[in-house]
């Protein structure tokens, strides 16, 4: 295989230095390696030719068997075009080139047989074909099985690079290569999981026999693919884990005990005892903890973060928790300062807008161990800030803060605090498992009793003013209403017109009653300003963009409107709805849309009026866009640039790669053994 990775494709027959140069550029194909992994997208039954009058306009591609009836140059200079006239026999069409014309006036013989491929079109009923690829019939029909269709670009179109071509030079790496192929699974594996060989998986890959033969080849280069991924994530976390020892917290002594049996107004769930559980065994383990507390809004994180950073200062440490925002971390330390009062721990607040001196008593409290739990936003890891024993460290919302200011704040310390990441975006386990590779995963799965699901509507335009009267309903009873519109980039003009209006509308139609307004482009002391304003009940309505999805806590609003809702992915949604639904009060989110939604958004946004639970929405929103999104917002470290398997699709392969990849490492801790020695690539 290395020898593959090492060979430039200049080298292969057929390739010389003007195709390699485009290639290369087009594709980023510069090794035999590269063209070998450059699979087909699809594949077309070549036995299977068309009759021009069955031909659909919605055919992607498709081969027709005939002759040429006539060639002609028409047109001149940027417009000069080769058309011909195509006849299967029984009705003719048009066949069009805009470039090469030379070339292929040479190629083709009036009256020959051939056979064209490529994608029909029809314009004023009568078909046609632009720069299809052309074979002689006997080419085609000696080719056995599934024809592969390569990614290509316009460009290699344009110069005569064509699926033809790409296979026909796979083919030279196949006959002159195929013994450079190795196996990196091993032979027991293989057998055991009923893979493939290597070699007649690239072979298949590129040219199956039949479907059969397709699906297992797919799976056995998917299957390799995410085991090496597997691997590289867990042996990359065993070797952190190896390196940095950790706090060992062995006690449960006066703050936990006492905050358990005198401020704890509730049961807690079972869910919630259960990961207090897994993250008591990791504090305990001597080795620093890195765990993902993953749990739908409401569900009791903030809770189970405070009883454990009180086993940190139990163990006589410290503890800190970071939020991405102002005022994300001001909420935070009102609830914890509040549970925390009545046994007699010292709680608190740094932010960018803490006055000089209160900073100044924090740093020094924090140096002498006096302050037991620090709050704040980014402030908390600057330089200047030093703990005297930092034990345990909760950072809110993973998204907003990489790897690197993990590390930073391990830094503060010679032993490094164990580290809980929280987050209310829900993740499904195949993707956690991948994204967060290098973090163990908890799950709250279960919300406090009681709690009445938010009723999730949708409407049309037409139902506007029942919302209305609805929203009227709801604030005249005290309660408070958010207002959400969409604010994307690329036509931020036009939504903030949107938002603008809609406001004037709000304010014309309520006009008993007090509204705030946030957008993204405010500055960031007039957002807090007004956020502040509904927060604390100075206003009843708050009109916003997404600005809200992250944060705020405010328990007596019951509803939450959502406008364009077809224009925000589901997980996106699930997590403005989030919003409601914290207070004793039945909620509801309504989704406004246009009635002329599509089929399949009508389909997407019925995923939200029919399920509140938050891993439902992930799992669908994951399938239908892909982990894309997730994968931009978070920052893991590993990349996911997988050539053939699809971690939306392909669950079932993720875990059980992954299951094997444990396997291995379990038995082979540091792959040396003979048979995993080709794993350590
Ligand atoms: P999250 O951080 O997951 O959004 P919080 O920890 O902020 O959730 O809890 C949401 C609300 O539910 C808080 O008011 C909290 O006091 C309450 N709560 C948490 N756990 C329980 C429980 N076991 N029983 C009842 N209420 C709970
Ligand atoms: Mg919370």
């Amino acid at each position: 295989m290395d020898r593959l990775r090492a060979t430039d494709i200049t080298y292969l027959k057929g390739v010389g230095p003007t195709r390699a140069k485009i290639l290369g550029e087009e594709l980023g194909i510069k090794t035999l390696y590269d063209l070998l992994y450059h699979f087909p997208s699809h594949y077309i039954d070549r036995s299977q030719f068309y009759a021009i009058t069955s031909l659909r306009s919605d055919m992607t591609m498709v081969q027709i068997k005939g002759r040429f009836v006539s060639l002609n140059t028409l047109g001149e200079g940027a417009r000069t075009r080769l058309v011909g006239l195509f006849t299967d026999g029984l009705s003719t069409m048009e066949v069009v080139w805009f470039k090469r014309i030379k070339a292929i006036r040479e190629q083709i013989r009036i009256g020959n047989p051939y056979v064209i491929f490529g994608k029909p079109a029809e314009y004023n009923g009568r078909w046609s074909m632009v720069h299809p690829e052309i074979d002689s019939p006997e080419d085609v029909e000696s080719t056995i099985g599934l024809r592969g269709v390569y990614p290509l670009t316009e460009k290699l179109r344009n110069r005569g690079i064509t699926s033809r071509t790409l296979f026909s030079l796979v083919r030279n790496i196949f006959s002159l290569h195929l013994k450079n192929v190795d196996d990196p699974i091993p032979a027991d594996l293989r057998g055991r999981l009923r893979l493939i060989g290597k070699r007649d998986a690239l072979l298949a890959i590129h040219n199956p026999r039949d479907n059969d033969q397709l699906i297992k080849a797919r799976e056995r280069l998917k299957f390799e693919e995410l085991f090496y991924l597997q691997l590289n994530i867990l042996s990359y976390s065993r070797r952190r884990s190896v390196r940095f020892g950790g706090h060992t917290f062995t006690k449960i002594g006066h703050y936990f005990n006492s905050f358990y049996s005198q401020c704890l107004p509730f049961e807690l769930t079972g869910a919630q005892k259960r990961v207090i559980r897994e993250i008591r065994r990791d504090m305990n383990s001597g080795r620093q903890m890195n765990r993902l507390l993953q749990g739908d809004v409401g569900s009791g994180k903030t809770l189970v973060a405070l009883m454990c950073m009180l086993i940190a200062l139990d163990n006589g440490c410290q503890a800190c928790l970071m939020a991405p925002t102002e005022i994300l971390a001001t909420q935070h330390f009102e609830t914890i300062s509040q549970l925390a009062a009545r046994i007699g721990v010292n709680v608190k607040l740094l932010t960018g807008s803490t006055p000089k001196k209160s900073r100044d008593l924090i740093h020094s409290q924090l140096t002498d161990g006096s302050l037991h739990i620090l709050i704040g936003t980014h402030a908390v890891i600057e330089d200047n800030v030093r703990f005297a024993r930092l034990g345990f460290v909760v950072i809110d919302e993973q998204h907003r803060f990489g790897v690197a200011q993990r590390a930073r704040l391990w830094k503060k310390n010679n032993v490094p605090p164990h580290i809980l990441v929280m987050t209310a975006t829900p993740i499904p386990r195949t993707l956690a498992m991948t994204l967060y590779g290098d973090l163990d995963v908890s799950v709250i799965d279960e919300l406090p009793p009681g709690r009445k699901p938010v009723t999730t509507l949708l409407r049309m335009e037409e139902n506007r003013l029942d919302v209305y009267r609805s929203i009227a309903r709801q604030l005249k009873q005290g309660r408070q209403v958010y207002i959400v519109y969409p604010l994307i980039k690329e036509n931020e003009k036009v939504d903030l017109k949107s938002l603008e209006d809609g406001y004037e509308q709000i304010c014309e139609t309520f006009r008993d009653f007090r509204v705030a307004y946030v957008h993204g482009k405010m500055k960031p002391a007039e957002k807090d300003l007004q956020m502040t304003r509904f927060a604390t009940h100075q206003a009843d309505i708050l009109v916003a963009t997404t600005v809200i999805e992250v944060g705020v806590n405010v328990p007596n609003a019951t509803i939450m409107v959502i406008e364009n809702a077809e224009r925000f992915g589901l997980s996106q949604l699930h997590q403005l709805r989030g919003r409601v639904g914290r207070g004793d009060g039945q909620s509801y989110c309504i989704l406004m849309s246009r009635p002329e939604i599509s089929g399949p958004t009508r389909k997407r946004l019925s995923i939200m009026t029919s399920t509140t639970d938050g891993f439902v929405v992930a799992e669908a929103d994951l399938r239908l866009r892909g982990p894309g999104d997730i994968e931009g917002t978070m920052q893991s470290g590993m990349s996911l640039s997988l050539n053939i398997a699809n971690i939306a699709t392909d669950g079932r392969l993720i875990q059980l790669a992954r299951n094997e990849a444990e396997n291995i490492l379990e038995n082979e801790p540091t792959l040396s053994a003979h048979d995993n020695s080709l794993l350590c690539r």
